[in-house]
């Protein structure tokens, strides 16, 4: 064949085909006339998946009588005049392409009436020209009804998938322009029926609710904006769901670039990076992202559907993006951190010891306590506190060997350093001023169905001393935080046998056994060595215990040989 110049019917097919590829693509091209249109009610109606109807109504501004015919040819807008204007483009549309490829492929109509006329003007266009034109009486606005798509084009019919597909297609078009325009209020009837609506208030989170139903819309959290931002940087406004709230898909994060919704893997991408290491694999966020920009930072004239755009600094968009999602969530949800507030121990005098709370002071607390902190009753009485004691040396990595003014002492390591930690967490608990050391990668831990109950059981007590625990669904629960005690320890270990010494014994308040079995897994083991400063700070503590020589168990932390048991063993007396 030669080459020739294609007959204006194929042209504008051919060129048809590139604007609209499917029913929700002429939903798409005439919503977006109608929000240029300054529209804020547009209703579509579709029946047959949009191949037999596809009806816009909206109230923007209509076409003045002498435009309606332009309207329908190729290249005619009235949002962009000169090339200039292309790099700066504020409105939906610009290619003055949708009006004349839609007609091109089904048979249209339009009324419309601008709000300078009395009445409005009815056209009805097929194969692209025009049939019929008459004045019709109408409200100020514009109604488009496209029917028979495609059946002038029985290839890209074939292609269509079904109805209920077609419709899905349609259905999450409208919501995206939803969440895009909240002050405007859509409507979608599919085939009679109320598919979706959204009230037109403004209010993104109702409209979140709308789309994605209440629960998630309350959950959403809503993304900090930046006073006095530089308007030549990107501004991202919008929802993030919190790590708690994920999808299987990555469907359901929306993205819209100056109110127009894009798809962008490299703006995908940046959400991601900033929920990097709070979620499973295979687990995405649900987000709606406004990014907002000088239109001259900003290419959307890339392709005929135009949802790609190029941005001209990505790494500013990908930044500002990312820092604005992670900046919600550590402010919103925040992750534990190093609680300041305790320091390191301080010498408490004895009238001091006697003011800090609770250590079974007051007769209640004596009477609710468990006994297992108070010293087994075979033990003979002993002095309450400790006198000084001076560190000698270890003994077979398990004993510190020390000397005070009245004999020797031999002092179990892991049992003594236990009772310091047991009152460490229990008064830092009841102070509410718990050390937490959060966990820069979340744990995850699978528990058994017993350990599940007793964890649900306990939740508020194990929460009461650090641990930052979320369910993720089934029997696998999220670890985000833990006591600072267990600080480079196995998290999920350490939990599961939190769990399992709470498994014996009944069910009530175990906070006792928990500060007990905490203390229990963040003192020194047995067989550990330790350095002269380390046994001398342990001692140090034990001296301050209100408690300091039995273990929370109930065991001795100390054997004492006295000054005259040594004289009478060496026969000195
Ligand atoms: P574009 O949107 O790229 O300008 P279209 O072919 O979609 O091109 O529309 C052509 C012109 O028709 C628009 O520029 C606008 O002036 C007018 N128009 C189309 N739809 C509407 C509408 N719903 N309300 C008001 N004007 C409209
Ligand atoms: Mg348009």
């Amino acid at each position: 064949m030669p080459i020739r110049i294609l007959s204006p019917d194929v042209a504008s097919k051919i060129a048809a085909g590139e604007v609209v590829e499917r029913p929700a693509s002429v939903v798409k091209e005439l919503v977006e006339n109608s929000l240029d249109a300054g529209a804020t009610q547009v209703a579509i109606e579709v029946q047959g998946g949009g191949v037999r109807l596809i009806r816009v109504v909206d109230n923007g501004i209509g076409i003045p009588p002498e435009e309606v015919d332009l309207a329908f040819e190729r290249f005619a807008t009235s949002k962009v005049a000169t090339a200039d204007d292309l790099e700066g483009i504020s409105s939906l549309g610009f290619r003055g392409e949708a009006l004349p490829s839609i007609a091109a492929v089904s048979e249209v109509t339009m009324v419309t009436r601008s709000k300078d006329e009395l009445s409005g003007i009815f056209v009805n266009i097929k194969d692209g020209a025009i049939l019929e034109k008459a004045k019709r009486g109408c409200p100020v606005g514009t109604t488009v009804t496209v029917r028979n798509l495609f059946r002038n084009v029985p290839a890209r019919l074939k292609f269509l998938k079904s109805t209920a597909t077609e419709n899905g297609h349609i259905s999450n078009l409208v919501a995206q322009y939803s969440l895009a325009f909240p002050e405007v209020r859509f409507t979608l009837l599919i085939d009679g029926r109320t598919a979706f609506r959204s009230t037109g208030s403004g209010n993104l989170r109702e409209v979140l609710g709308s789309v994605y139903g209440l629960d998630v819309a309350k959950a959403m959290l809503m993304i900090e904006a930046k006073e006095n931002a530089d308007p030549m940087l990107p501004g991202v406004t919008g929802f993030v769901s919190p790590i708690t709230l994920t999808r299987a898909s990555r469907s359901y994060m929306s993205f819209f670039v100056n109110r127009r919704w894009v798809q962008n893997r490299m703006l995908t991408y940046a959400l991601e990076e900033a929920y990097q290491g709070l979620l499973m694999v295979g687990r995405h966020p649900i987000a709606v992202i406004n990014i907002s920009l000088h239109p001259k930072e900003l290419d959307v004239n890339v392709h005929p559907t135009k949802n790609e755009v190029r941005f001209r600094n990505e790494r500013d968009i990908f930044s500002a993006i990312q820092k604005a999602v992670r900046n919600t969530l550590t402010v919103q949800a925040p992750m534990p951190t190093l609680d300041t507030l305790s320091g390191p121990p301080q010498p408490v005098t004895a009238s001091q010891a006697e003011r800090l709370p609770a250590f079974a002071n007051s007769p209640e607390e004596a009477v609710t306590r468990t006994p297992i902190a108070t010293p087994p009753q075979s033990t003979e009485p002993v002095a309450k506190s400790l006198p000084i004691l001076r560190v000698v040396g270890q003994l077979a990595n398990t004993y510190i060997i020390a000397e005070g003014p009245d004999g020797m002492y031999l002092i179990d390591q892991h049992a003594a350093h236990e009772r310091v930690l047991f009152e460490k967490i229990r008064n830092e608990r009841s102070r509410r001023a718990v050390e937490v050391q959060g966990l820069l990668q979340p744990v995850t831990v699978e528990l058994t169905v017993s350990q599940q109950e007793l964890l649900e059981l306990q939740s508020e007590a194990l929460s009461e001393y650090g641990f930052g625990i979320e369910h993720f669904g089934e029997r696998t629960y999220l670890v985000r935080s833990v006591p600072a005690v267990l600080r480079g320890q196995n998290v999920a270990q350490s939990l599961v046998e939190v769990l399992d010494f709470l498994a014996e014994g009944e069910k009530g308040d175990r906070r006792e056994e928990i500060a007990i079995s905490l203390a229990c897994h963040g003192a020194v083991r047995a067989g550990q060595a330790l350095s002269h400063e380390e046994m001398r700070d342990l001692i140090r503590q034990l001296e301050q215990a209100s408690q300091p020589r039995t273990c929370p168990h109930g065991r001795p932390t100390m054997i004492h040989l006295s000054s005259s048991q040594l004289e009478k063993g060496f026969g000195r007396r």
